[in-house]
C-alpha cells in the first residue's frame, strides 16, 4: 500500500478537542471515556437506510474478544443512552467519520464532553457515505475503507485517540490503511480499560 499518497482524510470533531486539550506525548487513549466499555448500541434508521448495518456490526465486533471489559451489544432502544450510530452526508470533503462524546451539564442539558477531563454519557457516530465512495486511502477497496471509517470511529467510543502517523493502526487520523484493529489498537484497548 501506497502510504505516501494518503490524503489528509478521517478527519474527525475529535481531532480538534485533541488540538485542544492538554495530551500527554504518545498517549493515544482519551482521560475520559464512558463509565463502562460494556456497552450498547442503537441503530439511526439511515444505517438501515443505506444498508449499512452489517458494516455496524462488524465495526462493533471489531472491538469485542480484546479485552474481557470491552463489549459493544446492539439495542432498539434510545433508553439509558445507548451510543447512536448515523450514516449520511457531509458537505465537509475532508469528513469521512465523526465521533463526538456527550455528557449532561449541570442543568441537566446533553452538552459536548471534554474526551480527557469528562465520564462521558453515550457518544454518536457517523459516517458519510459521499465522502468515503470519492476517497479511498492507498490500496483500499471502498468496502474496506468504510470498514476502516466505522470501525475508527467506533474505536473512539472506547476512549481511543488517534495513534501516532508512524503506527500500524486503524486509530491513525489521516487516510488510516487499516480496516480492523491492529495488535497496536488492541495492546491501547486494554492499556485503557483492562485485559
Ligand atoms: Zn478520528
Amino acid at each position: 500500500m501506497n502510504r505516501a499518497i494518503k490524503p489528509s482524510l478521517l478527519v474527525c470533531l475529535v481531532l480538534s478537542l485533541f488540538a485542544a486539550g492538554a495530551w500527554p506525548a504518545g498517549a493515544t487513549t482519551y482521560w475520559g471515556g464512558e463509565a463502562s466499555a460494556i456497552k450498547d448500541a442503537y441503530y439511526d434508521g439511515s444505517v438501515a437506510s443505506y444498508g449499512w448495518g452489517s458494516i455496524f456490526d462488524s465495526g462493533r465486533s471489531n472491538w469485542g474478544g480484546i479485552s474481557s471489559k470491552v463489549s459493544i451489544g446492539k439495542t432498539t432502544s434510545t433508553a439509558n443512552y445507548p451510543d447512536k450510530y448515523y450514516v449520511g452526508q457531509t458537505s465537509n470533503a475532508n469528513l469521512w467519520g465523526f465521533a463526538p462524546a456527550y455528557k449532561k451539564d449541570a442543568n441537566g442539558n446533553i452538552v459536548l464532553a471534554d474526551v480527557n477531563y469528562d465520564t462521558w454519557l453515550y457518544c454518536t457516530v457517523s459516517a458519510y457515505e459521499n465522502t468515503i465512495k470519492l476517497n479511498q486511502p492507498g490500496g483500499l477497496t471502498t468496502s474496506q475503507t468504510i470498514s476502516s471509517v466505522t470501525t475508527h470511529e467506533i474505536g473512539h467510543t472506547l476512549s481511543l485517540g488517534h495513534s501516532p502517523s508512524s503506527e500500524t493502526s486503524v486509530m491513525v487520523s489521516a487516510g488510516a490503511t487499516n480496516f480492523s484493529p491492529t495488535n497496536y489498537d488492541k495492546t491501547e484497548l486494554k492499556s485503557k480499560w483492562g485485559n
